[in-house]
């Protein structure tokens, strides 16, 4: 038994020379087991509460979650996604939000946070794990959506938003 490390490049490669051999799959599998790969993905899934949590949110930002945590390096959970006025109001109030104009009031924000050994965690260095995927991810299905971690002033670490 022979245990490889192949270069994303290699894997590339070795899955465009095999495209037309679907027979041949199981060994592409077994020849890439032991590389993470972002692009076929890290093999996390949502959890049932961040699939609830996905409820009301728009589709095109649930179908980049929905892909991303399939590539992401570490694995996440969604922490919010629709907010009614009511919420939006309280958070207000406790000075957590700044404003009742919210894209989380619409369904077009949600929430993401890292869990490090199965907990959330609030280090940015996580979020940087993150963010590059689901920006990736964003990409290739069209999805124009903004990272509250870019934003200069007041960053929002675990906030992603899609145009209303
Ligand atoms: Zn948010």
């Amino acid at each position: 038994m022979i245990t490889l490390t192949l270069t994303q490049a290699e894997i590339d490669d070795l899955t465009d020379l095999l495209k037309d051999r679907p027979d041949l799959k199981p060994l592409l599998d077994r020849l890439t087991q032991n590389t993470p790969n972002p692009k076929t993905g890290s093999g996390f899934r949502l959890g049932a509460t961040s699939k609830a949590r996905l409820k009301g949110v728009h589709p095109s930002l649930t179908k980049v979650v929905e892909e991303a945590i399939k590539r992401t390096p570490i694995d996440f959970t969604v922490l919010e996604g629709l907010r009614t006025k009511e919420r939006q109001r309280q958070l207000v109030a406790k000075g957590a939000s700044k404003t009742m104009n919210s894209y989380h009031i619409t369904g077009h924000a949600v929430d993401i946070a890292p869990l490090v050994d199965g907990k959330v965690t609030w280090d940015w260095k996580y979020y940087h794990q993150i963010a590059p995927v689901i920006k990736q991810v964003a990409k290739e299905l069209g999805v124009n959506i903004t990272w509250g971690g870019d934003w200069k002033s007041f960053p929002d670490g675990p906030h992603w938003q899609v145009p209303r």
